[in-house]
């Protein structure tokens, strides 16, 4: 008989550890070998020894932390099967930013799927999610609550490209995470029509570039100019994207009475909307939203499904109702907002005309 998964895919300080292969999967603090799921800082930190993932990952992990994120860097493409220290580890895509991968590792025929973040919408930045059997499925549960029915992507973009168009005589800042939201907010406004260039914050630069490199045509992106005096750039009926809270940095100060808008799965919360005083709220995620939970923990099949972050306790409930065992992880160092910015707000530190936004 196969031995159960919690026998050998144990929960540890520093994230989940394959015991018989001696590796994490996005492990919260450096480790000698990891497999990572995808670039975001909250999954891919610098420092390890050896890593694993997709190049597309690898190459986001170099852009953010030079060549030193990693001592050894080893990419799998999705749906070729490795095997280390007896363990078969086989990347398969996640849908959820370019690059992202979960992780399917077997073991004396006992099986784990670990997603790592992931979507079953159609994003025209990354490969669709790819369901697989297992006997644990691990998920995220961001947006686990019946609240969170993300609306289609097109028609939010539809609604940003309709405001434009009644306030023809102003800017729209939109507040995008620099990797994954903001290129797959360009194509979509692409896919819309829309073949204006698009302007850009510094810290979303090399993010985009490396899209283009990887083949996905993002067209004619601008950096916003510097105001030549007080007052700001109006960039009248154009579109700015900019990290998430940046609208409220001295950035922002070089556009002139900008429409603020912020693309994410958060903004189906009014209050925090309000609250940041976003005049414009876009409900596009890159999680999956409550149905497409339950929907791929049942298309997954799993009789168990561990849950690493998120609201666990309602995604927990809803499972033993459909008769399959939850588990709550706890682990720590997964941002509850999304994604982390630092990186890139680091970066873009360092340039003296364009002061970063603050860390969420
Ligand atoms: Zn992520
Ligand atoms: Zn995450």
């Amino acid at each position: 008989m196969a031995p159960h998964p919690g026998t050998w895919l144990k929960v540890t300080p520093q994230g989940l550890y394959c015991e018989p292969g001696g590796f994490f999967v996005d492990p919260a603090r450096p480790v000698p070998r990891a497999v990572l799921t995808h670039g975001h800082a909250d999954h891919a930190r610098a420092g390890h020894g050896a890593v694993l993932a997709t190049a597309e990952t690898l190459d986001i992990l170099r852009t953010r932390h030079g060549e030193g994120a990693a001592r050894v860097m080893q990419a799998a493409p999705c749906g070729r099967t490795l095997k280390h220290n007896g363990v078969r580890i086989t990347l398969l895509p996640a849908g959820h930013v370019l690059g992202s991968a979960q992780v399917l590792l077997e073991w004396r025929g006992s099986r784990v799927l670990i997603s790592g973040d992931y979507k079953r919408r159609p994003d025209p930045t990354c490969a669709p999610y790819e369901p697989a059997q297992a006997d644990v499925f691990v998920t995220e549960a961001t947006f686990a609550l019946p609240v969170f029915r993300h609306p289609d992507a097109a028609g939010e973009v539809a609604r940003l490209c309709a405001s434009v168009a009644r306030f023809p005589g102003r800017c729209h800042l939109l507040g995008a995470y620099a990797l994954g939201k903001a290129q797959r907010m360009i194509a979509l406004l692409r896919q819309a029509g829309w073949d204006r260039p698009i302007y850009l914050h510094g810290a979303l630069q090399r993010l985009c570039d490396l899209y283009g490199r990887h083949g996905v045509a993002l067209g004619e992106l601008r950096p916003v100019p510097a105001p030549a005096k007080r007052g700001g750039t109006v960039l009248a009926g154009e579109i700015v994207i900019a990290p998430p809270s940046a609208e409220a940095t001295p950035w922002a100060r070089r556009l002139a009475d900008p429409v603020v808008a912020v693309a994410s799965g958060w903004m189906r919360v009014r209050q925090r909307a309000k609250a940041r005083g976003v005049e414009l709220p876009l409900v596009v995620s890159d999680h999956a939203d409550w149905d497409e939970l339950l929907a791929t923990c049942a298309e997954v099949g799993a009789p168990e499904v561990w849950v690493t972050h998120g609201r666990e306790d309602a995604l927990i409930h809803a499972l033993a109702q459909r008769g399959i065992r939850g588990r709550a992880l706890h682990l720590v160092g997964r941002g509850e907002e999304g994604e982390a910015e630092a990186p890139e707000a680091a970066d873009e530190a360092a340039a003296p005309d364009a002061p970063a936004p603050p860390v969420p």
